[in-house]
């Protein structure tokens, strides 16, 4: 769950890890941890048509998230960082 602040150009003010309720650490600005964004607009054949769901989880909650997976997270080297 990102805040923002609305009153100037938008400017991140907080991260809260959906799962655990932990604030992750922000500075001017800027996400300083690793965090997973989960972000998916639901289309026509879905229950959940029209919707938009987002959620950010902390790194700890991601990895007990996706130890749970019958097929692991296939995991890429980035030649370039982002
Ligand atoms: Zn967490």
């Amino acid at each position: 769950m990102r805040k923002f602040d609305k009153i100037e150009k938008p400017k991140l003010i907080s991260v809260t890890c959906n799962c655990c309720g932990r604030q992750l650490k922000v500075e001017n600005g800027e996400l300083k941890e690793g965090c997973f964004a989960g972000r998916q607009a639901f289309g026509y054949f879905s229950s959940m048509d029209g919707e938009m769901h987002s959620f950010d989880l902390c790194e700890a909650c991601y990895h007990e998230l996706t130890k749970q997976f019958c097929i692991p997270v296939l995991i890429e080297q980035m030649t370039e960082l982002v």
